[in-house]
């Protein structure tokens, strides 16, 4: 399939626990597109025989997800990869699992899904088989590599950042990086502290990318619009001076509420990054907690 570099939308509006969501398409290369619903933003890259995808919002969303792949491409997708974990990525595992298609994640991604799989299959929210279908069925510690005709594909394992079992994904000559939730693009980072995230390994991941990229290269962050190296570079920056700003309070003896309640404290950043789901006063309680 050839596309133009240029942005080319299409928009499938449907309905989704009574309210509407449309699923747009973003052209980032030649043969990688960014999907966007409701949920974590969808990667697909379109090989010679296969399609390769990374992550899948939520259950009701897939049928209308098929339906906008469909419009890029016939061909089978042979791979889904979930970034992480959370619900807004891998909801829709069990839609897509089928003969064709393998899902594959970080080991911790696995046990995770396990763990809350068969709270829901006791609580006869989920179905034993539909428990199985959700999991990934080949996982891997540090990372895996994919080739597909003269494309390499690069899962790439970074510790301790959104959580304890983030992927980050390079497409090596399309030159486009998904990031996953180590990226909320625009907005503060949602860290899940009880997953196993840090604000330490967050910052880690960015310099992992900003390692990998150049100048031209397109990522697609878990949420937010598609971004680029320059941005992600000013958002770590970002990131390192509230770590700082925080770890002196911490190192001023302040307690989580004083920290937590002290408006003026990340003030410089919170009018550009603070209205998304992580508002203000949850980016100091997280920073907080993260660094003690
Ligand atoms: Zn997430």
């Amino acid at each position: 399939m050839r596309a133009s570099l240029f942005s080319l939308i299409f928009f499938l509006t449907f309905s989704i626990y009574g309210q509407d969501v449309t699923i747009s398409i973003d052209t980032l290369s030649e043969n990688t597109y960014m999907l966007t619903g409701r949920g974590g933003n969808i990667g697909i890259y379109v090989g010679d025989n296969r399609v390769f995808m990374i992550d899948d919002q939520f259950a009701p969303l897939s049928n209308k997800i098929k339906a906008a792949i469909a419009t890029l491409t016939n061909k089978p997708i042979s791979y889904l990869v979930n970034t992480h974990m959370h619900g807004d990525h891998t909801g829709g595992n069990v839609n897509f699992n089928s003969e064709t298609t393998t899902l594959i994640a970080h080991d911790n991604v696995r046990k995770k899904l396990k763990k809350n799989g068969l709270k829901n299959v006791e609580a006869n929210k989920m179905s034993p088989s539909d428990y199985k279908k959700s999991l990934p069925e080949i996982t891997y510690s540090e990372g895996m590599t994919f080739y597909d005709g003269d494309e390499t594909i690069m899962a790439l394992h970074v510790h301790n950042a959104h959580t304890d079992g983030d992927t980050m994904i390079y497409f090596l000559n399309e030159n486009v990086l998904h990031m996953g939730d180590t990226y909320f693009s625009g907005r503060y980072p949602y860290i899940d502290l009880n997953n196993g995230g840090s604000i330490q390994g967050y910052i880690a991941a960015h310099h992992k990318a900003l390692l990998l990229i150049d100048e031209n290269t397109k990522i697609i962050p878990g949420h937010g619009r598609p971004s680029n190296k320059r941005e992600l570079e000013t958002y770590t920056a970002m990131l390192k001076d509230i770590q700082a700003i925080v770890q002196n309070e911490i190192d001023q003896g302040k307690t989580l509420d004083q920290v937590k309640n002290n408006s003026s404290l990340l003030s410089k950043y919170d009018a550009t990054h603070g209205n998304g789901y992580i508002n203000p006063e949850k980016m100091r309680e997280t920073l907080y907690r993260s660094l003690r």
